[in-house]
């Protein structure tokens, strides 16, 4: 290669060993354009495929993600780090299994009744798809959190450009190639490659009609403003900071296994993740030394040995972010990890790190960190958990262990988040919808309320009379 020929393609890196995957070229104006036109010339004619037919097609889809499951579950895996197990027995079927509830659900339309709202007339109320739609992605589970916006999208017959975060893109190509093969007519589904910039231009696009995001809660408030000037829907599942309420009554051994898978999956790069675990005084110190012991059973490692519970984060300067937060605290004790470990020289790895004696009012305690760090903090009764865990700008999961079912009833109540687990944490499904209150975002994924989010509804009335003059233009103009 000469001077001249200087690459202009980005490396995708594996984090765990920090080796060149593949390298991409970031689109710009030109290519998001095509992309967009592209997007609106198929919205026609894939909108005005029958739901059956759409369904057959994403079916279809869906038996060649899972025949390619294994495939896609190692390219997952070296591109975010995370174990196999994690991509291969948890996303990849999660990801079929939603796929496939979706294509059922695209032959399921509801709104209320079509009736004789006024007299002489009949109205009728349809869904319809609201155009090409733009789809975000974040990092953490890219091939996940691409069928969660591309299943109900494609289901409700939107055509779609996809953006998958910068970092993680190969396996959103890799899907989008196979939607191909599966028969979906090429241009309904369109991939973008990029980061901020890229997205910039995609949201602005006037052809886009409605923009589905995940990602962090400050992207999430430029989305909003980006989506202004030209007035799309904007659907948003931002940050979180779930909180994990234990009272005295639990079941300990449960919630300390619990705690430790829902603190440390995916390295803790989750947005439901346990991160503020409250655990009543009376059992916190036994709660405090078993989770603590349970923990340094985590092995960290590489995605393919079969040994690894929990890889690296994302990058270098993810990993940065958040040993800022460990460095700014300020009178914490650190009681596991906060350190690099020493046996992977390599990669972008932290420890499990528990902390304790974190302020409430600190930001390890208010912001979403993001990573392997999870804060101990003591309550002493169900109120003092309560205005705990919803003192917080996010609203997205929570969970409360206890053996009281009215209490668990209560707090379920009380707790300002959109999932709320009694005895456990973490656990989805295709038919129940997960989203946020507060600043963690609007708008549903999964379920038929997510189908719903990619609909407009319309309105059409109908005279039955036949009469020129409507008893109701009397009202308007003129005399009877
Ligand atoms: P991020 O906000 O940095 O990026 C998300 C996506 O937005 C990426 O594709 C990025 O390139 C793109 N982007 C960035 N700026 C943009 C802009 N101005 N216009 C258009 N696109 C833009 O988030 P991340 O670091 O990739 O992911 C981690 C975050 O995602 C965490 O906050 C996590 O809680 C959140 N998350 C939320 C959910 C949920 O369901 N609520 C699920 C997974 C992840």
């Amino acid at each position: 290669m000469t001077k001249n020929q200087e690459p202009l393609k980005r490396a995708i890196l594996n984090p765990a060993t920090e080796e060149t995957l593949a390298r991409v070229k970031d689109a710009g104006e030109k290519e998001v354009n095509s992309a967009v036109s592209l997007a609106k010339k198929t919205f026609p004619l894939w909108a005005s495929k029958s739901p059956a037919e759409r369904a057959g097609l994403l079916f279809a889809w869906a038996n060649l993600i899972e025949e390619n499951s294994a495939r896609l579950a190692h390219l997952e895996s070296q591109n975010t780090g995370k174990p196999l197990k994690l991509s291969q027995d948890g996303d990849l079927p999660f990801a079929v299994d939603n796929l496939r509830f979706f294509a059922s659900s695209a032959r399921v339309s509801e709104t209320p009744a079509s009736a004789e709202y006024a007299t002489g007339y009949m109205s009728f109320l349809k869904r319809e798809p609201i155009g090409p739609v733009a789809l975000i992605t974040p990092w953490n589970y890219p091939l996940m959190m691409a069928i969660w916006k591309l299943a109900p999208a494609l289901a409700a017959g939107n055509s779609c450009v996809i953006k998958p975060a910068e970092l993680t893109p190969l396996t959103t190509l890799e899907i989008a190639k196979l939607a191909l093969q599966a028969g979906i007519p090429e241009g309904v589904i369109n991939v973008v490659l990029g980061g901020e910039e890229t997205g910039k231009l995609l949201t602005s696009r006037p052809e886009i009609k409605m923009i589905s995001f995940t990602g962090d809660t400050s992207t999430g408030r430029k989305i909003m403003s980006q989506a202004a000037p030209t007035v799309k829907r904007a659907h948003l599942e931002l940050g979180g900071k779930a909180p994990f309420i234990v009272f005295e009554d639990a079941d300990l051994s449960a919630a300390i296994q619990g705690a430790v898978v829902a603190s440390f999956v995916n390295a803790g790069q989750d947005c439901t993740a346990a991160t503020r675990l409250y655990v009543h005084k009376k059992v916190f110190d036994r709660f405090t030394a078993d989770f603590v012991r349970e923990t340094k059973k985590i092995k960290l490692g590489l995605f393919d040995d079969p040994q690894t519970d929990m890889g690296p984060l994302i990058s270098e300067e993810h990993r940065d972010r958040v040993e800022g937060f460990l460095e700014r605290a300020k009178n914490i004790k650190i009681l596991l990890g906060g350190n690099r470990p020493s046996h992977l020289k390599r990669g972008f790895f932290l420890s499990p790190t528990i902390i304790l004696n974190a302020e409430q009012k600190s930001e390890l305690v208010q912001k979403e960190i993001f990573g392997p760090v999870v804060c101990l903090l003591p309550f002493k009764d169900e109120a003092e958990a309560i205005q705990l865990s919803n003192d917080i700008e996010y609203g997205l999961a929570a969970s409360l262990w206890t053996a009281n079912t009215q209490r668990a009833l209560r707090v379920s109540s009380a707790l300002r988040f959109g999932t709320v687990w009694i005895n456990d944490h973490l656990p989805l499904t295709s038919e129940t919808p997960h989203g946020g209150f507060n600043q963690s975002g609007f708008g549903k994924d999964l379920s038929r309320m997510a189908l719903e989010e990619y609909t407009v509804i319309k309105h059409i009335m109908a005279d039955m009379t036949g009469d020129i003059r409507k008893p109701w233009h009397y009202t308007v103009f003129g005399k009877k």
